[in-house]
Formats: structure tokens, C-alpha cells, sequence
């Protein structure tokens, strides 16, 4: 099999278990037992349709991305590098998903502030209701500009095969798990100091319906040191954390009243 059979075989694997999964489980058969972490901030519209066809699209795009380092890899224009010092196989993966984080923080950040680049992320937009189905719901074009960052790093920067598909298994976990409408990020985990970093659920969601905040991806830095968290961000997800405590109990206690009238 060809490099890029091979690796669109990887990814459709993948999409099943990180996105397909989670999509079934949690926005169709809505389990009763994890309803106190259900976020709605109220913005309903279907559009599973567009989703899909937008999905679709974007896989051609990966394919003919991967077609092309496929082309660069067989003409030793792009090599993985296979034997680096651990060290560096260490610190490989935290690099490239800082760097990662930056270039889709800019990228974002761009798509919204220019009108004309936003006619190619809108189709981002039109799932109000965020759903995982929405990690892939690209215009061709941003497509193209998310995938290409996964041909062009290693070009620039030494790495190998296996740092450049967990980067792709991190960020499709990543993206699936923002665009859950759930809020699993415990309340106590996010007073760490560390943890604090990452961004949670609520801060995606908030992006979907508010528009104009909340760009980053991995981690909150980009959107702090712009300014462009949305200003009742922090506000929205302690008030979310206290809703699922208030559901959670309730949920409780009704268990405990059943239990003994059984
Ligand atoms: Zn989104
Ligand atoms: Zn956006």
C-alpha cells in the first residue's frame, strides 16, 4: 500500500473511534447516567447534512495532502527522521503541539478578523449546536490550511513518522472532546495552577455561539496574552461546574428516594 492509502486508512480508523463513537454515544443515544454533564447554551440548529458533506470534502483535501507528501517523501524531498536521540523523541511531541497551537490560534484568529477569510470558515459555523461531526465541517480551503501544517512541520523541523501521527491522534481527541457539548474538565483539576492551561469544553462551545472570542485550541496562552477570551468565559464554565454538582445531586437523591420506595 502506498504511503498515502496507508495513512488514510490510519486516520479513517481513527475518525471511527474518536469521532463516530462519541457522536453516537453521546449527541444520539444521550445516556441518562451522564446528563449532568450536558452543556446547552441553547443554540439548536441541525445541520448534520452540511457537516457531512463538508467532511467528505475535507478528507479529499487530507487525501490529496497526504498524495503529496506521499510525492515529497518518495523524491527524498520531506524525510522522517527515525534516528534521533531520545531526548529528542522526548521533547518532539510537546514542540510540535505548542507550534501547533500557535499556528491554529493565528490561522483562526485571521479566518474571523478578515472578512474575506471568513467566507472560508463559515462553514465551521453553520453547526450551532457543536457536535464531534463538526471537527472536519470545513470549506476546502481551511481544509487545506489545517493539513497542510502536518506536511510542512516536517519539512522544516527533524521529526519522525510516529511524532507527526500522535500530533494527529492528539489533535482529533482534542477537537472531538471540544465539540462534545459536554463539560467533563473537573471543577477541583481546574484550580491547579498547570492544568489551569488547557482549555476546557466550555471554552469551544462559547467560540461556537459567541463568534468573536475564544480562538485557541490546546491551551488558553494565545487567548490570554490577546485578550480575545470571550469576558464571562471563566464565569460561564464555574457556573456550568456548579449546574452539573446541583443535576448530579438532585440525580442522586431521586436514585435514593426510588431505592427505597422499592
Ligand atoms: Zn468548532
Ligand atoms: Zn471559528
Amino acid at each position: 500500500m502506498n504511503f498515502a492509502n496507508q495513512q488514510i486508512t490510519y486516520v479513517f480508523v481513527l475518525y471511527g473511534i474518536v469521532v463516530l463513537i462519541p457522536f453516537f454515544i453521546f449527541c444520539k443515544m444521550k445516556p441518562e447516567i451522564l446528563s449532568a454533564w450536558k452543556v446547552d447554551l441553547k443554540n439548536k440548529k441541525d445541520t448534520k447534512t452540511h457537516e457531512v458533506k463538508t467532511t467528505v470534502s475535507s478528507f479529499f483535501v487530507l487525501y490529496g495532502v497526504l498524495l503529496l507528501a506521499g510525492l515529497f517523501r518518495d523524491n527524498g524531498i520531506l524525510t522522517f527522521k527515525e534516528n534521533l536521540p531520545d531526548w529528542y523523541y522526548v521533547l518532539s511531541f510537546p514542540l510540535v503541539v505548542i507550534l501547533h497551537d500557535t499556528y491554529f490560534y493565528w490561522t483562526h484568529f485571521l479566518m474571523h478578523k478578515s472578512k474575506f477569510l471568513f467566507q472560508f470558515h463559515k462553514d465551521h459555523h453553520i453547526g450551532h449546536d457543536a457536535t464531534p461531526l463538526d471537527v472536519y465541517a470545513f470549506h476546502p480551503i481551511e481544509a487545506f490550511v489545517h493539513f497542510i501544517f502536518f506536511l510542512i512541520y516536517p519539512l522544516i523541523i527533524p521529526s519522525s513518522l510516529a511524532t507527526m501521527q500522535f500530533m494527529f491522534i492528539w489533535m482529533l481527541v482534542c477537537n472531538s472532546a471540544g465539540h462534545l457539548s459536554y463539560e467533563f474538565y473537573p471543577k477541583y483539576l481546574y484550580d491547579f495552577p498547570i492544568i489551569k492551561q488547557f482549555n476546557t469544553a466550555t471554552h469551544h462551545l462559547m467560540h461556537h455561539k459567541f463568534y468573536n472570542s475564544n480562538f485557541s485550541l490546546y491551551y488558553n496562552w494565545w487567548d490570554r496574552w490577546m485578550g480575545t477570551n470571550h469576558k464571562d468565559y471563566f464565569e460561564t464554565y464555574q457556573n456550568i461546574k456548579k449546574e452539573t454538582e446541583i443535576k448530579a445531586r438532585i440525580k442522586d437523591k431521586m436514585e435514593i428516594d426510588l431505592s427505597a420506595i422499592n
